[in-house]
């Protein structure tokens, strides 16, 4: 057992760094761990301090009779902070990385806060005067439109919400108020509106669920509610919250940051009043460290924001949901590379707090826990809202267009689909699922795509003219003919996208007003909101995008989607590709006829067979579950088993190639026994960026401790030195 400890005296402070080491007195010895909470002597202060262990050592690092002892290890009464660094910890163990790193994720470093008040913007004027102004009002004031819509629909709105998510501007604001449209208003902090409550009344399927996961309040649980779009989840989780509120607990509301939309916000607003609070992502970061410190005060009990919101420091934290689930955007970037989901749910452990995980298409992840009985499955089967129901699917087979001699990337089929509702004024999206294909190498004549042999993972194609695997790194000499049928169609897919088609469907529809939206259109922050805006206004008759445009918006004059190329993120050189597929495609046919006339979806693919299509065109969930988790049981991929990859980094490619090679051999030595198996190293699909070379390391296993343990085996690797590989980890 260590006889000294690092400590951080002060979590909040801007550099974590500073640690001082103390002497652990021999009775405290077993309760010294990393991430403990202890109080220390410090400096000339009388009472001791609270500070937290983030490491243990054998030796003194000055002299030793100049350290001091810890003080004290407390057993119980753990503060809302001692949790979270005990979550920082248990993500430090799980995903890598360092605790600092899972310290700063976990609790922002302390910023200078402004005191500033309460404030809301009201409506000052009736609502027929404000809506004749409306109708007044020049179509391209958008800004305006934006904010007078808003106070036509909602008297009062707070007014971080009105600056934030509906970007109006000070000035704009200053200058509506001096025409007598709205006044801001400042409230004293502890005047708390109390929101309107529950006004739908919810089905009996909303009914049950809501009840159910009611009744675990008291103990905690993990809920899945799989509903269809438009099945009335929110609604459900608005009723959730109602109850936890009412048992004093508080509630974190997940939602990706491409969902949190104004309407998103204001939902929840009207329901709970001053009790709610938002975060996202652009928010500054003084900001955002004030609306953690009222969370801590009590002085507001809900928060709702993207993957961070998830560390807010509720002291009685009772309930998390996670809504859309299976989004990729709960996924961290950065090291520590967490998952939110899994986080989400190890929170909740911790504290007794229930979960509650929404999806239309659950990770198969989430689903395959409630097979196993971890997780409870609630399920909405129907749209909620009275008449509105599932759009028809169509799938149109482009190899028979080929055959056809229609080389456009639009069918017949949607060709005339697109006329019809041009003529009817309704309006159209049209989806090109592009997620990285850069490489994907398909048959255009038979839909074949090569695979690896040994990882059942498609081959992507080199500029060197060889078709790679990108896990264990197989070759093959590339040839234009296809091994399949002997068309001459067998063809790597460039990078052209939805710019390309902007230009066809331009040409093809010239009296169409088209938008598109993808990372070029939306390179500034209001970008992407505004296009969505501009269409939801009806400023567009089509709308052309990537999978940005399927993501929970509702639009109910769209009764017409698009898929143009379905399949290609079936080319993806990933396990999880069908996944993917399935998901954008159920997320896109939910977007068509939201509202009372029915809608339409046309799946264009060269692969009409391929199961994530026809199940996605059926909106069949458990058919799509039951194949894919017979494919990932059968080649050992997760959920069935864990996935760990290790990623390797280094400026020369010869020096990062022997290292790997050694790394595998240890990483082989140490799991193999276990029943691990180490594939690669290989290139991956990145194969440099920054002058900086890469390879990649897979180790999968039943069990995740094992992967922890070989995870840990190789971070000592990394600290050994090894030419300065870095090396970064990532778990399923
Ligand atoms: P989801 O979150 O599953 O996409 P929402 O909760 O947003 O679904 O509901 C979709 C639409 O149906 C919303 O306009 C909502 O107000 C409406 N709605 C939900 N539940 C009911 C209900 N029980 N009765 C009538 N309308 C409902
Ligand atoms: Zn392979
Ligand atoms: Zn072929």
């Amino acid at each position: 057992m260590a006889a000294y400890a690092d400590i951080i005296i002060d979590i909040a402070a801007p550099v974590l760094d500073r640690t001082f080491q103390y002497e652990i007195p021999p009775q405290l010895r077993e309760r010294a761990t990393v991430g403990a909470p202890v109080l220390v002597p410090f400096a000339t202060a009388k009472k001791p301090r609270r500070g937290y262990i983030v490491g243990l050592s054998d030796e003194a690092k000055i002299d030793a009779s100049r350290i001091r002892p810890i003080e004290d290890i407390p057993e119980r009464d753990l503060t809302i902070e001692d949790s979270l660094v005990e979550l920082a910890y248990r993500i430090k163990r799980r995903y890598g990385g360092s605790l600092y790193d899972a310290l700063r994720t976990v609790i922002p470093s302390r910023q200078k806060i402004a005191a500033v008040p309460k404030r809301k913007v009201r409506r000052a004027m009736s609502l027929e005067a404000l809506e004749s102004l409306i109708a007044q009002l020049p179509k391209r004031e958008t800004a305006k439109l934006r904010l007078y819509s808003a106070l036509a629909e909602t008297e009062e709105i707070p007014y971080e919400l009105v600056t934030g998510k509906l970007k109006i501007t000070k000035a704009a604001l200053t200058k509506a108020q001096d025409e007598g449209i709205l006044t801001v208003a400042e409230l004293d902090d502890d005047e708390n509106e109390p929101g309107a409550g529950l006004t739908v009344t919810l089905n009996d399927e909303q009914i049950a669920a809501a009840d159910t996961v009611a009744e675990s309040l008291e103990n905690g649980g993990v809920f899945v509610l799989h509903g269809i779009t438009g099945s009335g989840k929110t609604e459900v989780y608005l009723r959730v919250i109602e109850q936890a509120l009412a048992q004093g607990k508080q509630v974190i509301v997940l939602i990706p940051e491409i969902a949190l939309t104004y309407q998103t916000v204001l939902r929840f607003y009207r329901c709970f009043g001053d009790r709610v609070a938002f975060v996202h992502s652009k928010m500054p970061a003084g900001e955002r460290y004030r609306m953690r410190e009222r969370a801590r005060d009590g002085k507001i009990s809900i928060m709702i924001g993207p993957r961070s919101a998830l560390f807010t420091p509720f002291p009685n934290l009772g309930l998390i949901i996670v809504d859309e689930e299976h989004e990729t955007s709960y996924r961290s970037e950065l090291t520590p590379r967490y998952h939110a989901v899994e986080v989400a749910v190890e929170r909740a452990r911790m504290c007794g707090a229930t979960v509650v995980l929404g999806s239309a298409t659950p990770s198969l992840e989430t689903y395959y826990r409630c097979e196993q009985g971890e997780y409870r499955l609630l399920s909405l089967t129907k749209r909620a809202k009275d008449g509105a129901v599932l759009p028809r699917t169509e799938i149109v087979d482009l190899r028979e267009e080929l055959k056809a001699k229609n080389f456009s990337v639009i069918s017949q089929r949607l060709r005339s689909a697109i006329e019809d509702r041009l003529a009817k004024r309704e309006q159209i999206m049209l989806f090109l699922n592009r997620r990285g294909y850069a490489g994907f190498v398909s048959c255009r004549s038979c839909g074949y795509i090569a695979q690896c042999p040994h990882c059942d993972i498609s081959l992507t194609y080199h500029n060197d003219g060889t078709l790679r695997c990108h896990y264990c790194g197989h070759r093959v000499p590339y040839k234009k003919t296809c091994p399949e049928c002997g068309s001459q169609y067998f063809l790597p897919f460039g990078k052209s996208g939805t710019q390309k088609i902007e230009e066809l469907v331009e040409k093809e529809f010239p009296k169409a007003r088209v938008l598109r939206m993808d990372a070029d259109t939306t390179k500034a922050a209001d970008d992407y909101e505004a296009i969505l805006s501009e269409f939801a206004e009806g400023k567009g008759d089509i709308l052309i995008g990537t999978q940005m445009i399927v993501k929970g918006h509702d639009f109910p004059n769209v009764t017409l989607v698009g898929a143009l190329a379905a399949d290609l993120s079936l080319g993806v050189a990933d396990y999880a590709c069908a996944e993917r597929t399935f998901d954008l495609l159920a997320q896109a046919a939910g977007r068509a006829g939201r509202d009372k006339i029915p809608g339409e979806v046309i799946i264009q693919t060269y692969r009409p067979d391929h199961y994530a299509i026809t199940a996605a065109a059926t909106a069949d969930y458990r058919s799509f579950y039951e194949t894919e988790i017979r494919y990932r049981r059968s080649i050992g991929y997760p959920p069935v088993r864990h996935l760990l990859t290790i990623v390797g980094g280094h400026r020369r490619e010869a020096t990062l190639e022997s290292a790997m090679d050694e790394l595998a051999a240890r990483l082989r030595e140490v799991a193999e026994a276990d029943g691990a198996v180490v594939i690669g190293p290989a290139p991956p699909q990145l194969q440099k960026k920054n002058d900086m070379y890469f390879r990649v390391l897979y180790v999968k296993h039943g069990d995740c401790e094992t992967l922890i343990r070989v995870k840990d085996a190789a971070e000592q690797w990394m600290h050994e030195g090894h030419g300065g590989v870095g090396l970064t980890f990532d778990m399923d």
